[in-house]
């Protein structure tokens, strides 16, 4: 855990109390079902303890006992689950051309998955917050209309995010030293759940430590494919963040002597010569016949088409295209030595036409040979994987030892424990109970701005389980 504090401290047998909660919580998550003695004989805590640690995360709502299976002595033993029931944690993706927001609840289920059209090129900063904020009100009055607790919103943006949720800069939205998580708090009435922003990068890294099918690889690059181009690094089962949080923009290393003209001002960044915008001028050269491009899903779709047919030019900007992400993957594999380079956003959806020049690229580039053992990849998580990476931010909180003070639906009188201290203020939602089916799958968010029209995607509380998929994963990217 991080600390601010110098010098000796007194030991503090509430801050050893929380600890061993996360420990159980996570490894609740990590094994579940699992046994009390099963917690034991892995932790090394004893039994009365584990018993103990256990009767509180089942009291605070956060893991629930599932019934009895045959242990390895073969007397029956009560199995627990983490209890996704009463909370939820909710990321927001913004892009340049939509906003995508992702609720999962607490064992890592998605509740939704919405996508709605924003014109990030020309949104003046204050538009942009207010559709953040209305996006963010509609997917919180949707969870608590299932009766879920909202634990945390994290925002995904392109850019330089300082540790106060100030964006330095984000060259693609046009956006400098705007003070976003500040403005979303004040626009969302101060809300008792935290509200962060990050790099949409390290989220979308972080998406991928916990998901999908490199959950836990230790050392993974998700490089972003959008207008802007980022590299969220996990080095050693850690988010790479830097002195100031601004590590990984690698869309910003210069790549082509004296290239185009970069928003950031520099010539030649990897960025302005591989991002999708780069690769829509070269392969649909008709594509800003009408005006600047402003939603890159059709024109993605178009040079899919085209590639699918065999079309010599496009599969030619593709390759070139490859050609640049390789090199980008090559200056990584030479500083951090990934296992795994994960193509995400649009580039995963063209992977198979980038791969091959980019695979190329990155190997003759590379100074260890086979580029270190670098395997670049698509990503399975597809565009919203930083939104998901948000929801997952404060799941990653929780396992960290942040819990929730007091379980919903409860009014217990009992000191809310030792826990307490590294939790955040959290007034709770009294005399609620889990809810199967959303009482109101029309929506139910009035006031918060636009019509259920205008969104696209999934619920799964409307769409059935089969939109249940993200899956709970062992994880400590963040710590
Ligand atoms: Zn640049």
């Amino acid at each position: 855990m991080f600390t601010t504090q110098t010098g000796p401290q007194p030991a503090d047998l509430a801050d050893v109390r929380a600890t061993n909660l996360a420990v159980v919580l996570r490894f609740v998550r990590a094994h579940a079902p699992c046994s009390r003695a099963d917690i034991a004989a892995t932790t090394g805590l004893n039994k009365a303890t584990v018993s103990s640690l256990v009767a509180e995360l089942l009291d605070r709502r956060l893991i629930r006992e599932t019934g009895l299976a045959e242990n390895r002595i073969g007397r029956p033993a009560t199995m627990l689950v983490v209890d996704g029931a009463p909370y939820a944690a909710i990321g927001i993706e913004v892009s340049i051309d939509e906003l995508t927001v992702v609720a999962v609840d607490l064992a890592g289920t998605e509740l939704l998955s919405w996508r709605r059209a924003f014109d990030g090129s020309s949104a003046s900063p204050g538009r942009a917050v207010s559709a953040i904020a209305a996006l963010a009100n509609r997917a919180v009055n949707r969870v608590r209309n299932q009766r879920r607790e909202v634990l945390g919103l994290t925002v995904a943006v392109p850019g330089l995010v300082d540790p106060s949720g100030t964006v330095r800069l984000a060259t693609t939205l046009g956006w400098r030293d705007l003070p976003l998580g500040a403005d979303l708090r004040r626009a969302l009435r101060d809300p008792a759940f935290e509200v962060v922003v990050e790099n949409d990068a390290n989220l979308a890294a972080l998406a991928e430590y916990r998901h999908g099918p490199y959950a836990g690889t230790a050392n993974l690059v998700h490089l972003t494919g959008g207008a802007g181009l980022g590299a969220g690094v996990v080095a050693d089962g850690r988010l790479l963040r830097g002195g100031r949080g601004f590590a990984g923009e690698l869309g910003h290393v210069p790549v082509v002597p004296d290239g185009p003209l970069c928003p950031c001002g520099r010539r030649g960044c990897l960025e302005v010569v591989a991002g999708v915008p780069a690769l829509i001028r070269r392969a649909l050269p008709d594509a800003a016949e009408d005006g600047p491009v402003t939603d890159f899903a059709p024109e993605v779709d178009r040079i899919r088409t085209k590639a699918r047919r065999g079309d010599p030019a496009t599969l030619d900007a593709l390759a070139g295209i490859g050609r640049h992400l390789g090199h980008g993957a090559a200056l990584l594999a030479n500083l951090v030595n990934p296992e795994v380079v994960l193509l995400g956003g649009y580039f995963a959806t063209l992977a198979q036409w980038l791969l091959p020049a980019a695979e190329a690229e990155l190997i003759a580039r590379t100074l260890a040979p086979e580029a270190g053992g670098a395997r670049l990849l698509a990503s399975a998580l597809g565009t919203g994987a930083a939104a998901a990476g948000g929801a997952a931010r404060t799941l990653e909180s929780v396992d960290a030892g942040r819990l929730p003070l007091r379980p919903p639906g409860r009014s217990t009188a009992r000191d809310p424990g030792p826990a307490a201290r590294v939790t955040r203020k959290s007034p709770i939602r009294s005399s609620v109970s889990p809810a199967e089916r959303d009482p109101d799958p029309t929506g139910g968010d009035a006031g918060t701005g636009g019509a259920d029209a205008d969104l696209t995607g999934t619920d799964a509380a409307t769409s059935g389980p089969e939109a249940a998929t993200a899956k709970p994963q062992p994880a400590d990217a963040t710590r």
